[in-house]
């Protein structure tokens, strides 16, 4: 397994870790170069030009869906017209096999306040939301004592560093739903309504939580922008190995020698991920499949396996890259099994707003709970391809549904034998018998 040498010009997001990757409070942050960024950007640049290098940058939504972060922030309206806006960090991170956010605020928590500083600046916003998964009850203790901290030091509050600007960050546990993921479920959820996502047009982007103009991103992407105001566009595009810039929290999990998260370059390969960092599979097993950012990203085969982990490859290769936290199936997986598990997760997270999603996954886990023990019905096949189609894209509320199918439409297509080895034997038909 390869070592690790993280250094400020090659890992942006963890150089600041020490050997035993404890906290790093704001003595060790600032002694290293922390909040340079932000005084910088609050003394010599004005809110355009921050939008403009962080546009320049290539900055992508490490969210999972990879929209321009420059683009996100020039779509909020100019300053003159509207007073009161907001900045969502999104902290909702409840994709299974994903946790780089929250290693992310509990390991360097003022890079990622640092991150809502400038941003807030960018976007002339007072006040700033981090929405957290309830149950990432460590991280919501380590933010809260950095808030305090960055409180001392004068980076939070009135009259910040004598500039006359006053920034405020709230820390708000969610209630546990995967939906608030979403982003306009995640206002109404931080307005104390049910989580359910809201229709758009309006973006939240002119009318978001309270009714105003809204700017959402998530813990990663923020966490970028103090390097990228510090060291400069050229840079931060050339630490990658392909078209998008940056750096990317990776990982595998699984049925590998050694699970983890690494900060990696865009392009690396998930072969070089998974051998040279994740130790290869456990002796004896073989890689069978693997999804490449989330239980909603759509399964990739070993044939797919030396592809560069970048949005656009992975996107053509028939999955997204997401949230570039990959899982390995090893070869003693049932495909239908594994499905019947991913399918129950987001049946039970669907928030029940529109039919299809609200009917159809339970539907699918019905009958992948059949075809699991070999008394599925002889229509389950095309049941499954119809409701694969009739919870796609553009047919539901959200982005919920299709990413719920997404997993089973790619299995059907890679493993469709291990489902239809599911099919009750008399559920078939001998004509010749009658
Ligand atoms: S697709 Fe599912 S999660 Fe999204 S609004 Fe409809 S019911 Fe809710």
């Amino acid at each position: 397994m390869k070592r690790i040498l993280r250094t400020s010009e090659t890992h942006p997001l963890t150089w600041w870790l020490n050997e035993k990757e404890d906290v790093v409070w704001i003595k060790e942050y600032k002694k290293n170069g922390g909040y340079l960024a932000f005084e910088k950007a609050l003394k010599t640049m004005q809110p355009v030009d921050i939008i403009s290098i962080v546009q320049e940058s290539g900055l992508k939504g490490r969210g999972g869906a990879g929209f321009p972060t420059g683009i996100k922030w020039s779509l909020m309206p100019k300053k003159s017209s509207f007073d009161v806006r907001y900045l969502l960090c999104n902290a909702d991170e409840m994709e299974p096999g994903t946790y780089k956010d929250k290693f992310l605020m509990e390991k360097i928590p003022h890079q990622l306040i640092e991150g809502i500083l400038i941003s807030s600046l960018a976007l002339n916003v007072s006040k700033s939301y981090i929405f957290l998964r309830c149950e990432y009850v460590q991280a919501e203790r380590i933010l809260k004592k950095a808030i305090f901290e960055a409180t001392q030091y004068g980076y939070i509050g009135s009259n910040v560093l004598k500039s006359g600007l006053n920034f405020e960050i709230f820390l708000h546990s969610g209630a546990g739903r995967y939906i608030c993921g979403e982003e306009t479920a995640l206002i109404n959820s931080l307005e104390g309504k049910r989580a359910n996502p809201k229709y758009k047009p309006p973006f939240p982007a002119y009318v978001g939580a309270w009714g105003k103009p809204t700017c959402i991103n998530n813990v990663e992407t923020l966490s970028n922008i103090p390097s990228i105001i510090l060291h400069g566009t050229k840079w931060y595009k050339n630490l990658s190995k392909s078209i998008d810039s940056g750096t990317k929290m990776m990982g595998f999990s699984g049925k590998v020698k050694n699970p983890g998260l690494w900060e990696l370059p865009f392009g690396i390969t998930a072969r070089e991920i998974l051998e040279d960092y994740a130790g290869g599979m456990n002796n004896g097993l073989n890689l069978k499949a693997w999804q490449p950012g989330g239980a909603s990203t759509e399964l990739l085969t070993f044939k797919h396996i030396d592809l560069p982990m970048n949005f656009s490859t992975i996107q053509n290769a028939g999955s997204r890259l997401g949230t570039a936290l990959a899982m390995a199936i090893d070869d003693t997986v049932n495909i239908v099994s594994l499905v019947r598990n991913i399918e129950e997760f987001f049946s039970r997270e669907s928030c029940g707003w529109c039919t299809p999603c609200r009917d159809g996954l339970p539907w699918i886990v019905s009958i992948l709970k059949s075809l699991e023990v070999h008394q599925g019905h002889e229509n389950d096949m095309d049941i499954l391809e119809e409701l694969c189609c009739k919870l796609g894209p553009g047919k539901t509320f959200c982005a919920h549904a299709p990413g719920a199918v997404s997993p089973l439409k790619s299995a059907i297509k890679y493993f469709r034998s291990e489902f239809e080895s599911g099919i009750k034997k008399t559920s078939i038909i001998n004509i010749s018998s009658i």
